[in-house]
């Protein structure tokens, strides 16, 4: 199957021949001529799928349709995301698979000025990327015209619940006009997502990607055990001896985030810390350092990582096991992304062994366990409360839904071997 088969029209076909792609993923391959069709869509994909181009292509070639007489403030088309770094990557998206066509997108977050975002509205935009909460303002203040809106795009709606903008949706929705286009992407699908989709979508076409999916299965998983206080020295021992030249690390909280950052410089290791307590400007500095190979650690919290994209991410660290099963998924999902190989390596103390027993159960699936001789935990040290990072993040409420995770539809049904090896 080529992209040529889809519904693309030649402007789009040749964007996506400068990106490099030759065949489109499965999720592409099944909502592209869908969309193209007008339908709504419900789609199951994770992120790692190819499920950007899934939408932003075929938005495009919807867009191309009509050439309807627009208002300044008026727009086409809305891509709601949970957070800054989704949207920013959504834009770059639209960007490069738009960039032989005519229309103009912006990007809308919160944590910048506002000024700039209403006088990019106010000069003409056909697809506005936006957070829910600053739109909201923008709307308030009539910044934006929604009255014309063909199409609405959810992505990581699932997300987006868990940092609780259901609130923000709704009145954005009553907003929008009840004849249009929409589009849900969500990894999971909880009884709340299951409500929300039923309340947006008309007769929606259900896409999924195979459960058992190309991307998950290209990730190899591996625990090390190892005492809480030696985790950073056996980290950068990994990353000395393995010779890592990119790895994303995850902590649980922002202040870990930054003391592990801080102990790596101290070993010699150049790194960055990205959470939800910098600025935008250090975020994007600290992820563009990172993509261009100068600082070899990005440690990130959970939901600062959601959306970072990175061809080829090599290795992912869970330096902490989340509290969350679902973030292990999306963590690892970071690496191993479009059919690349990748590493997912989890380091875990004796106060993380519940954690790493829910996510086992969540994947279905035992991740190998390799001890490595020197950081042999010592038996006498037992088990303490973790501290629990969640909640700091955002205004938004912790989801009762996410502590029933094995409900969500699981990612795979893998069952690889128990690998008790010794290395
Ligand atoms: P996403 O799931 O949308 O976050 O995309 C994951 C990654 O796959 C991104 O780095 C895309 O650039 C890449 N990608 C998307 N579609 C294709 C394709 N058809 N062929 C190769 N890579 C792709």
């Amino acid at each position: 199957m080529s992209f040529t088969h889809l519904g693309l029209s030649e402007p789009l076909l040749k964007a996506i021949k400068a990106q490099g792609y030759d065949t489109p993923t499965p999720i592409q391959e099944k909502a592209i001529p869908v969309v193209i069709e007008g339908r709504d869509v419900l789609a199951a994909a994770q992120t790692g799928t190819g499920k950007t181009a899934g939408f932003t292509l075929p938005l495009l070639e919807r867009l191309s349709q009509k050439q309807p007489h627009m208002h300044a403030k008026q727009i086409r088309a809305l891509v709601l995301t949970p957070t800054r770094e989704l949207a920013a990557q959504v834009a770059q998206s639209i960007e490069n698979y738009g960039k032989y066509t005519p229309y103009r997108s912006t990007v809308i977050f919160g944590g910048v000025g506002i000024n700039p975002q209403l006088s990019a509205i106010r000069k003409g935009i056909d697809i506005v990327i936006a957070t829910p909460g600053r739109l909201l303002d923008i709307a308030g203040q009539k910044g934006i015209d929604f009255s014309k809106l063909e199409c609405l795009i959810l992505d990581e709606a699932d997300r987006m619940l868990d940092m609780g903008f259901i609130h923000d949706i709704k009145k954005l929705m009553k907003l929008m006009p009840p004849k249009k286009q929409t589009l849900l992407f969500s990894a999971t699908f909880s009884p709340e997502i299951k409500t929300l989709a039923s309340s947006l979508l008309h007769n929606p076409v259900l896409v999924e990607v195979a459960r058992e999916n190309e991307t998950a299965n290209q990730i190899s998983q591996v625990v090390h055990y190892v005492d809480k206080a030696r985790k950073r020295e056996l980290l950068s021992q990994l990353i000395k001896t393995k010779g890592w030249k990119q790895v994303l690390v995850f902590t649980r909280t922002k202040h870990g985030a930054n003391k592990l950052t801080q102990q790596l410089e101290e070993y010699g290791i150049t790194a960055a810390a990205i959470h939800g307590n910098k600025s935008q400007g250090a975020r994007t500095k600290a992820l563009a350092s990172f993509k261009a190979n100068e600082i070899r650690v990005l440690v990130a919290t959970d939901i600062a990582a959601r959306g970072i994209d990175i061809d080829q991410l090599p290795h992912v660290v869970n330096y902490e096991l989340p509290n969350v099963p679902e973030d292990y998924v999306h963590r690892i999902g970071r690496t191993g992304r479009a059919g690349q190989s990748g590493e997912a390596i989890s380091l875990v103390c004796v106060d993380e062994h519940k954690l790493l027993f829910d996510i086992e159960k969540f994947i279905k699936a035992e991740i190998p366990k390799v001890e490595i001789e020197a950081f042999r935990p010592d038996p006498n040290i037992k088990a303490e409360p973790i501290e629990n990072g969640r909640g700091q993040n955002r205004g938004g409420k912790p989801n009762k839904a996410r502590n029933n995770a094995p409900h969500a539809q699981s990612h795979n049904n893998r069952k690889p071997a128990t690998n008790k090896n010794k290395s």
